[in-house]
């Protein structure tokens, strides 16, 4: 499944793929590859819906986010308010 989420690793808004084999979900930047795992379950599942449903209040925000069609586009949007730099995620090689 694709979601539109903010990568970490590149700081853009881009496509993000998820695979899971029942385990392990899979997060895929397509535009920076970063891919990091989370495991597949009811915490994950919640994660992935607060995301798209929170996007959906974002898009409104920030129109650009509608360009964002295909595996490895990548949007850079000014965020009107300025927060705190986190880092999620494990970086694989
Ligand atoms: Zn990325």
């Amino acid at each position: 499944m694709h979601i539109k989420d903010l990568c970490t690793q590149c700081d853009h808004w881009t496509i993000t793929t998820i695979t899971h084999d029942g385990k392990i979900a899979t997060f895929t930047c397509t535009h920076c590859k970063n891919e990091f795992d989370l495991p597949w379950n009811t915490e994950t599942r919640y994660l992935i819906r607060s995301i798209r449903h929170s996007l959906k209040k974002r898009t409104k925000t920030y129109p650009e986010l509608l360009e964002l069609k295909r595996e490895g586009d990548g949007i850079k949007i000014k965020e009107r308010s300025e927060k705190p730099k986190t880092s999620k995620g494990v970086e694989k090689h």
